[in-house]
């Protein structure tokens, strides 16, 4: 029996560094590898962090039925794969997702077992503060998706679990411990 375990965060709040963090704890997890239009960021990989699509591809894959859900955000678009969650479930895999609210309460309302974790930043500040750090967005983009975050700390409520990020080993070890309930994965750490 495969799980299908779903993180979203709104942007900037530590999400995809606590996917990667799990990624290492759990090495039998499979990442979900969503479609996107939005260009690639500097380390990215083709295939590996998304499918880097032309928004003619993406829409094409929309028409054919092949996204389980997908949402235009920060003007674009974003999609989870129905063979990538197939796969999970035929060969018995647990795959992590990393989606926006929207898609994460999509995907549970599709597949009621998955189990929904919603990462939060202690406040406002903090995340705009982590987000001009990363220095990957301009003002606008920036901009953006600061716009989106209320909507999303209140659809949050709406997932299985809430968890903080303020101090990161802290939210780690508390995603770990959700992870391992209902999984029954035992996490290897290196030290
Ligand atoms: P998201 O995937 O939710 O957009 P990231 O994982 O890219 O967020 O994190 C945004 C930035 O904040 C990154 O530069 C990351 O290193 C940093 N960060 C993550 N968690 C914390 C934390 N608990 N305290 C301080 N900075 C953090
Ligand atoms: P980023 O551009 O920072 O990689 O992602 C922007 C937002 O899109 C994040 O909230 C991320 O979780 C979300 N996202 C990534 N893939 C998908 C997907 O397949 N579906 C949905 N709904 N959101 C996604």
């Amino acid at each position: 029996m495969g799980h299908l375990i779903v993180i979203s965060a709104p942007s900037g709040s530590g999400k995809t560094t606590i996917a990667r963090a799990l990624m290492k704890s759990f090495p039998s997890i499979v990442f979900s590898v969503s479609a996107t239009t939005r260009p690639r960021r500097g380390t990215e990989v083709h295939g590996k962090d998304y499918y880097f699509l032309s928004r003619e591809e993406f829409e094409r894959r929309i028409r054919e039925g092949r996204l389980i859900e997908w949402e235009e955000i920060y003007g674009n678009l974003y999609g989870t794969l129905r063979s990538e969650v197939d796969r999970a479930l035929e060969q018995g895999l647990t795959m992590l997702f990393d989606v926006d609210i929207k898609g994460a309460l999509s995907i549970k309302r599709q597949y009621p077992q998955a189990v929904l974790i919603f990462i939060r930043p202690p406040g406002i500040e903090a995340l705009t503060q982590r987000l001009r750090a990363r220095r990957t967005e301009d003002e606008e983009t920036l901009r953006r998706r600061l716009e989106r975050v209320p909507l999303e700390l209140d659809l949050g409520a709406h997932c299985d679990y809430q968890v903080v990020n303020d101090d990161l080993e802290k939210a780690i070890a508390e995603v770990e411990e959700i992870v391992r309930k209902h999984t029954n994965l035992e996490p290897i750490h290196s030290t």
